[in-house]
């Protein structure tokens, strides 16, 4: 059984949704479906949740808000339109107006979004409607209730096929509670996870997580395989991926997550898991994806006889932790130690750090280089195989880059590299290019 989420872009107008669908018949196995709110159609049109939005915030102000509530209209109207749908949404909608005029919250409005799109798409596929409100249950603190969310879907869902709003569900008195943006992706796969699927697809626009930023490297392909600790070495450094609370309740589960594309559902996409251990192609690529950022500073404390000192690492490090600055990486060396900081983040309390250091530890020198890049080389193949480094420098002395820093563990996922901020996007270019 598999769980397939569609984001909004995939349910902009009739087109997507005939897409969705052809998608879902493609493959029975596709009976739990959890759908978005209607997404942009074109570069300047409006999202339904931030038209929903911004309704609430007329209401809220007193100032009249038809305009824009017949914006959301319409959009539903002509998809059930395009679709041929014998669904009496105008009732509903009125129903829904006349509630705003008495009263009505900002998540339950905006909850509409979700609502209505998952009643056109339950009718058009003519699967049941299941409304998130009757088992996704969040506790007084606004975390999820998993035990609870996870039993009652299971009862409501089973051997049916569903249609199931995202983004929203219940508080223990009844009332609609939203999750953050893009919350849908999280309904996914709370519903996977309590219907314990065999995969978790998550239908969008992109045909899966990139190799590098495409902006970056525009050939950029889609990495076909990833683990979640890899994922997480990216996104730490800058790669858009999915949010950690969306990927939780599937990887606690060890159920794979798989990104497609609605526009081209012939592509695999990215398949997402714990580890591919024993079922993988053995010579495949070391390298998984290339991320980073530019805007790091990199402190270097100097002082003789450091490193014959019990825990002055500590102690630097204790001075970044005293003023709530995390420290990204480290690189050491004999009587030297480099802290490789966020630079907007260490900004207000860079004297202060600085000056503490000084008088504290007294050290030879303190010296800061910034505008500095990270590019961050993931890949779960590079640990004990000879000449995964090699060829990532090579590549990058080849185009006359010049490396500032390098931070690689032993158990290594990535290896860090430190650049100047001019050198950032023709390291990332040369690191793609010499893995391929
Ligand atoms: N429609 C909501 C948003 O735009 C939730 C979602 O699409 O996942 O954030």
């Amino acid at each position: 059984m598999k769980v397939a989420k569609f984001g909004g872009s995939s349910l902009a107008d009739a087109g997507q949704y005939k897409r969705v669908r052809k998608i879902i018949e493609r493959d029975p196995a596709r009976k739990v479906i959890v759908v978005s709110a209607p997404g942009k159609r074109f570069a300047d049109d409006h999202k339904i949740t931030d038209l929903l939005y911004l309704c609430s915030a007329h209401l809220q102000y007193g100032v009249p808000c038809d305009p824009v509530f017949e914006m959301v209209m319409e959009r539903y109207l002509s998809i059930r339109d395009d679709l041929q749908l014998p669904l009496d949404l105008e009732a509903e909608f009125a129903a829904l107006r006349k509630k705003m005029d008495e009263g009505i919250s900002q998540d339950e409005l905006v909850s509409r979004g979700e609502y209505f799109s998952a009643r056109l798409m339950a009718a058009f596929l003519g699967y049941e409607f299941l409304d998130a409100a009757l088992w996704l249950r969040f506790s007084l603190d606004g975390t999820v209730d998993t035990d609870a969310s996870y039993e009652q879907l299971s009862r409501l869902a089973a051997d049916r096929c569903v249609v199931i709003p995202g983004f929203y569900g219940v508080m223990p008195d009844g009332r609609i509670h939203l999750m953050q943006r893009g919350g849908s992706d999280i309904t996914g796969a709370l519903a996977a996870a309590a219907l314990d699927a065999d995969i978790y697809e998550n239908w969008t626009d992109v045909s899966g997580i990139l190799m590098a930023d495409p902006r970056i490297v525009k050939e950029a392909r889609s990495i076909s395989h990833v683990t979640y600790s890899e994922l997480r070495e990216l996104s730490y450094i800058g790669a858009q991926v999915l949010h950690e609370s969306s990927v939780f309740p599937v990887r606690e589960k060890n159920i794979p997550l798989n990104i497609r594309n609605t526009n081209a559902p012939e592509e695999p996409g990215t398949v997402i898991r714990e580890s591919f251990e024993g079922e993988e192609e053995q010579e495949g690529k070391r390298i998984t994806g290339i991320a980073g950022r530019t805007g790091f500073s990199v402190i270097t404390v100097t002082k003789n006889g450091m490193s014959s000192t019990v825990g002055t690492y500590r102690q630097i490090l204790g001075y970044f932790a005293k003023y709530g600055i995390t420290v990204a990486y480290t690189a050491g060396g004999i009587d030297c130690y480099s802290c490789v900081v966020d630079e907007k983040k260490l900004e207000p309390v860079k004297y202060a750090i600085l000056a503490e250091l000084q008088q504290e530890m007294k050290p030879d020198t303190i010296h800061v280089s910034e505008h500095l890049a990270i590019v961050a080389v993931v890949g779960r193949r590079m640990a004990f195989r000879s000449g995964s480094s090699a060829r990532v420098f090579q590549a990058l002395a080849e185009k006359n880059i010049n490396i500032r820093m390098i931070s690689q563990g032993p158990e290594e996922l990535n290896i860090i590299i430190g650049v100047e901020e001019k050198d950032y996007k023709e390291a990332v270019r040369a690191v793609y290019q010499s893995c391929q």
